[in-house]
């Protein structure tokens, strides 16, 4: 149901955003690379930057987009449930869910060095270790493992007895040649006990996985970004508008699903995740369009590759420009979630990322290309991921006069379907 006023595509590049590189004559891949498409809609739109987070915080891509969405992050469970979520598995109440890894190890002087974090073996291993891992009780908190892709699971937490915590150090460092961490209760939480009995449950978890691993291609399960249920407004009942999401990224989809978003699980295929985008716009109010891609390549390849798979999708979102340029209905957003240097060590970095919104109520500037360059001298400024919804649902016509309560489930919302007073009580 689209309602009243555009509709709102916001496309993310995840991780499309970099710092600039010596290879690229000191160009970041978006500026170095040749995008016809985007250098339309930013020619004819508006550009900035935006800090996604607060200033300087490398963000990963679930919180991100929450924020991106319009949510606080103390709305949105810990990326383990988001995962359990996109794997469609259910959360039970009180539990506490994390998010696992099969590694390899080897002992140190004090414990274990992990030696692969991201053990490439087959599906058939992955699940044989699996079987060895999936049940274990302590102190009255059964422990459960349930495996999803890649070398990766689930670890859940449940009891009748105890009450669980998810304020939990992780037991993965995420770096390989690090220790695995034990598992403690964070300090300053709400429920100490709770936390503390949780993590010695991970612990003994974690030490037992390795005893139950032995002669096996992986060694340990490692666990991380622990998350209890929350429940957040849903996004329909936040911003007024129903949303669909487009995204191959599990975890995204978990997301969706929490802010209770219809979710489209797209493939590989450009060309079909855009056909299917178009289709949407016919639907849904609000539909986020996610290319995971440039943060994969920039994680495993040099700066130059970023830039041809950013030229990739700028060839393949043809329709989508085309379509932009000739709908007045619709407004067209594209940002990416975060920095990812496609150079050195850090996952993600805090850097501000190019934002471009095109519409035919949105105010033009002077820039004519994409990039974090040509975004910093923008129309838009610096602007915050927390605002980003308010911004295109004012240009999409969908905000209510300030102070103004139309209805009671989206009080700025300048809905047409008005709960009207009766004649007769
Ligand atoms: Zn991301």
């Amino acid at each position: 149901m689209r309602g009243t006023g555009r509709t709102v595509l916001l496309i993310v590049l995840d991780g499309a955003a970099d710092r600039p590189a010596s290879e690229l004559d000191g160009q970041t891949p978006l500026e170095a690379a040749e995008t016809p498409q985007l250098d339309r809609l930013a020619s004819a739109g508006i550009s900035g930057l935006m800090d996604v987070g607060r200033p300087g915080t490398p963000l990963s891509s679930d919180r991100a987009h929450a924020i991106l969405f319009g949510y606080d992050l103390t709305e949105i469970p810990g990326r383990g449930v988001l995962e359990a979520r996109g794997f469609d598995l259910p959360i039970p109440e009180d539990s506490c869910v994390c998010s696992a890894s099969f590694a390899r190890i080897e002992t140190a002087i004090r414990g274990w060095t992990i030696t692969d974090r991201k053990v490439k073996t087959a599906r058939e291993d992955c699940e044989r270790a699996a079987a060895r891992v999936d049940r274990f009780e302590h102190c009255g908190i059964d422990v459960s493992f349930t495996y999803t892709w890649k070398n990766r699971g689930i670890v859940a937490l449940e009891s009748d007895t105890q009450p669980l915590s998810a304020a939990v150090t992780d037991a993965d460092p995420f770096e390989t040649g690090l220790p695995i961490v034990r598992p403690q209760a964070l300090e300053d939480v709400e429920n100490p006990p709770a936390a503390k009995e949780t993590a010695d449950a991970l612990e003994a978890y974690v030490r037992w996985s390795i005893e139950q691993l032995t002669e096996m291609p992986v060694d340990v399960v490692l666990t991380k970004w622990a998350g209890e249920r929350t429940s957040p407004r849903s996004f329909r009942k936040r911003h007024g508008m129903s949303a669909r999401m487009l995204t191959p990224k599990p975890v995204l989809q978990g997301l969706g699903r929490t802010l209770g978003m219809a979710v489209d699980g797209v493939g590989s295929s450009y060309t079909a995740r855009v056909d299917r985008t178009l289709e949407t716009l016919e639907s849904d109010a609000f539909v986020n369009l996610h290319f995971p891609e440039p943060d994969e390549v920039a994680h495993a390849h040099p700066p130059s590759a970023k830039r041809d798979e950013l030229e990739t999708i700028d060839a393949a979102i043809e329709p989508i420009v085309e379509r932009a340029r000739s709908d007045s209905d619709l407004v067209v957003a594209v940002t990416a979630d975060h920095t990812t240097p496609s150079r050195g060590d850090v996952v993600h970095s805090g850097e501000p990322v190019p934002l471009v919104i095109h519409g035919e109520t949105v105010r033009t500037d002077e820039v004519r290309t994409i990039g974090e360059r040509p975004a910093s001298t923008g129309g838009l400024g610096q602007l915050r991921g927390r605002d980003l919804m308010y911004v295109l649902r004012a240009r999409a016509d969908r905000m209510l006069l300030d102070g103004l309560r139309r209805a009671p489930d989206v009080p700025d919302y300048p809905t047409k379907e008005i709960t009207p007073l009766d004649r007769e009580r």
